[in-house]
């Protein structure tokens, strides 16, 4: 299993780096690649130069690695950014705000929203912000910046800063809570966008499957940012062939969890147990149907396999999804509500009346659980 992203967490020196500043005479001046070196020194000799933003010094730095910024002088509370000094996140602006400029769009460097306090790192044809972001920031700051965008009439298209290229194909990653926070919705499949100033390439996390924890089956393909265009190309839907791989790699998590349970100490305590014995279930030959992808099902906060089996074991007590959420036996994520968790329930149990006793081997299960994955995007 691989880790999205290596992170430049520069917390303790909280310097901001910007690309644009304001010049003695009330001028911008933008470092995006136009000035050489030598001009830039030149510059640094002559000019004053503060931030638009709080209107601080700030520092004009040119040196042989980073790509040339400007640097608040003191260590800074300027509020407006998400994100502190870190060269990946610089380089990929910049090489982001080319990309905008090569599909002749207009491209506005660090655009400062006065009313919200904000700044995009670009803003494109004046209603996108585009927010590059490489560290990791609370999941609640993620949408409260996009809520202030949508609040000036502004959509936002979130980027992850990928340090290193992954690996394409299906595979398992991890997606922690503000990840997941800058997932992009395309007609209703979630998807993240990612790229590499590195490499100046886009990579996309798609088809997301939820398997427990930050555990998630994705998708990653990625693409040049020469062959990307904006609006930007957007995942496909995956195909019945990708979700056979898929589910067969979280049918392996399945298992793993299963057997991780036989060597639990307490079984009178452990749950799973205790509802497998009093439904009379034998653990080794745990029903198909119980343990499934499902659509939404990061909304609940443990492992399919035994939130599904605590719905199956309700239903036959005759017990509703709304009062099975309400008792807390199905951990509902904090920031879920349980209208939602209500639905994934009743969702699931509608699935596994069509796939009970059916065995997994009968032709088409897949195809079954595949059509109402899809169905339910
Ligand atoms: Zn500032």
């Amino acid at each position: 299993m691989s880790f999205l992203w290596a992170f430049h967490t520069i917390r303790e020196r909280r310097v901001i780096s910007i690309l644009v500043a304001s010049t003695d005479n009330g001028s911008l001046v933008y470092l995006t690649g136009t000035h050489t070196k030598e001009e830039l020194a030149a510059a640094r000799r002559k000019t004053q130069f503060s931030c638009p933003t709080c209107g601080s010094s700030v520092i004009l730095k040119v040196g042989e690695v980073k790509t040339p910024h400007f640097a608040h002088k003191n260590l800074s509370h300027c509020a407006s950014y998400s994100e502190a000094e870190s060269s990946m996140h610089l380089h990929g602006k910049l090489l982001l705000y080319q990309f905008f400029l090569s599909q002749n769009l207009t491209v506005e460097l660090e655009k400062y929203f006065p009313v919200i306090r904000q700044r995009a790192d670009l803003l494109i044809n004046q209603h996108t912000a585009i927010e590059f972001q490489c560290s990791p920031i609370p999941a609640a700051q993620i949408m409260e910046r996009t809520l202030g965008y949508t609040r000036s009439a502004v959509q936002t298209i979130w980027i992850g800063g990928l340090s290193e290229p992954l690996a394409e194909g299906i595979q398992e990653l991890k997606l922690t809570h503000w990840k997941k926070e800058m997932l992009l919705e395309t007609q209703k499949s979630p998807y993240l966008l990612l790229f590499s100033p590195k490499e100046n390439r886009f990579y996309y996390c798609s088809n997301l499957i939820y398997i427990s924890g930050s555990r998630w089956i994705v998708k990653v393909k990625s693409l040049a940012a020469s062959k990307q265009q904006f609006p930007f190309a957007v995942p496909k839907q995956m195909t019945l062939a990708e979700f056979k791989t898929m589910s067969g790699l979280f049918d392996h998590a399945r298992k793993k969890f299963i057997i991780a349970q036989y060597y639990s100490k307490n079984r009178v305590q452990n749950p799973f147990w205790r509802t497998c014995y009093e439904m009379g279930i034998d653990i080794r030959n745990l029903p198909k149907a119980i343990g499934l992808p499902m659509k939404n099902a990061d909304l609940i906060n443990c492992n399919a396999v035994l939130w599904q089996l605590q719905a199956v074991e309700a239903a036959c007590k005759g017990i509703t999804a709304a009062s099975l959420i309400r008792s807390g036996k199905i951990p509902v994520h904090k920031s879920a509500a349980a209208k939602e968790a209500e639905a994934l329930v009743e969702s699931y149990l509608s699935l596994y009346e069509k796939l009970k006793g059916k065995s997994n081997q009968v032709s088409g299960y897949t195809n079954l659980l595949y059509d109402f994955y899809c169905k339910t995007l």
